[in-house]
């Protein structure tokens, strides 16, 4: 196993001060499966006082629970006391922390065995539950009893669904059978915290692994607004999801954009839009996140053609970038119901997209040829009106980009105005 030259730094300045210290966590299991690791954490037998001692520039990152952010040049690393967590009340969070001398106590207390093991480059690794066997068998086990585990702390049924999803791996039969009886227990984690692993499994190279929500029981508590799909549209929306690229938004969209290139060919799907707003908002996802899956969702059903005008229309009304994005989103979908003739008329249709914004066609008021200043000289006082004016130029212009000239839409614009005030005085006369 190769550490970093910096975890190696800090592993020997601890040893040297007579303290234990290990690599220890994810990044043990991501070195074994020889996966990039997202961070080296490391555990010692040092006190957080003793490790702020021996290192110039620390931060207090979780002081109480013993961690302290040690800073190697730019980089920064956790380092946290051998720990054993206290009681656990409220299904989450021990009551307490105390700091401890022993290995084996501080990876007895964490959640899975392939998570549970210490590597040291002098001593090898310290596996005492079983992680390396559960690695190369592929499952995720709890460490320790799995009731206990998941009742201590009902985030790890989440996790455990998250690892499955990332490592491809299958769930051990206890743990998973003790997931089925506590799933309720999720009602006591935060929805944040529920999100962040959720977002984690559906970004992972298995997104179908949300399936499982149904049949452990916590479809209830982690996603309620899945319910109402049928398991086939569930199975329909991950393969989906699967295939599109690891934007959360566009995942969680795709979740529940059950019927695009199908038969279901509609228009606006207000319906959809604000059932994916709500499961959102329920997650406590950002405001672009769900306004960007909210706005997928409202066109999602919209069968394209490769016409300039109506996709133009689109473009403008939902920002290309997002466009783009539905255009992934219903390819998918062609895919995954098998319509190759629609799939492949969406390639047309990106082609053809691609040329508008090539040819730099006016799709916002922000490129109109003319702005409000120019309608107030025109002798348009309010902010109203002026707004309509230029809302009926941009839809001139979308549908004949060469429009899109100042003299000739001002020109059209006062013949309107005109032959406007002739019909209202013409109105008068007859009354
Ligand atoms: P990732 O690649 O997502 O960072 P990770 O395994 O490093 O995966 P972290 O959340 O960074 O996960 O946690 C680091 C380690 O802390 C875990 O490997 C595990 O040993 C322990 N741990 C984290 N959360 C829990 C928990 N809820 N219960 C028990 N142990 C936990
Ligand atoms: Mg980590």
């Amino acid at each position: 196993m190769v550490l970093p030259e910096k975890v190696k730094i800090i592993l020997r300045t601890l040893n040297e001060a007579d303290h234990e210290a290990y690599a220890v966590g994810g990044c043990v299991r991501d070195a074994l499966l020889g996966r990039e690791a997202g961070d080296w954490d490391i555990t010692t037998s040092a006190s957080p006082v003793q490790v702020k001692g021996l290192f110039p520039r620390t931060i207090d990152t979780g002081i109480a629970h013993g961690t302290v952010t040690v800073m190697v040049e730019r980089e920064g690393f956790e380092v946290t006391t051998y720990r054993v967590d206290g009681a656990y009340k409220d299904g989450r969070h021990p009551e307490s922390v105390s700091f401890t001398s022993s290995l084996e106590e501080d990876l007895k207390r964490r959640d899975f065995t392939i998570n549970a093991m210490a590597y040291h480059p002098d001593t090898g690794i310290v596996d005492i539950f079983g992680g390396q066997g559960d690695l190369e068998r592929k499952v995720i086990c709890c460490v320790g009893d799995a009731k206990e585990r998941f009742t201590e702390d009902a985030l790890r049924m989440m996790r455990a669904l998250r690892f499955r999803a990332q490592l491809n791996f299958t769930m051990e039969e206890n743990t998973r059978a003790a997931i089925r009886v506590l799933a309720p227990r999720l009602e006591l984690v935060s929805r944040e915290r529920i999100q962040v692993e959720l977002v984690k499994l559906l970004l992972s190279d298995h997104p179908e692994c949300m399936l499982d929500l149904e049949p452990l029981g916590m479809e209830p508590y982690v996603l309620p607004e899945w319910g109402n799909l049928t398991r086939e549209q569930k199975e329909k929306a991950v393969e989906a999801a699967g295939q599109l690229s690891k934007e959360k938004y566009l995942r969680l969209a795709a979740l529940f954009c059950i019927d695009c290139a199908s038969e279901n060919w509609g228009s606006l799907d207000q319906e959809c839009a604000v059932c994916v707003r709500t499961a959102l908002r329920g997650l406590r996802l950002d405001n672009e996140t769900t306004d960007r899956a909210q706005i997928l969702a409202a066109y999602h059903r919209i069968r394209l053609q490769p016409d300039p005008r109506l996709l133009r229309r689109m473009m403008s009304s939902m920002k290309p970038e997002l466009f783009f994005d539905l255009l992934s989103l219903q390819k998918a979908w062609a895919h995954c119901v098998k319509d190759s003739q629609y799939a492949l008329l969406l390639d047309q249709v990106r082609q053809c997209s691609l040329e508008i914004l090539e040819a730099g066609d006016c799709l916002d008021l922000k490129h109109l040829a003319v702005n409000g200043r120019d309608l107030a000289q025109e002798g348009i006082a309010q902010g109203k009106e002026i707004g309509t004016a230029l809302a009926a130029m941009l839809e001139e212009v979308l549908n004949e980009p060469s429009h899109n000239d100042r003299d000739w839409l001002l020109t059209e614009f006062r013949k309107e105005k005109k032959s406007i005030s002739c019909r209202h005085a013409a109105g008068l006369e007859e009354n």
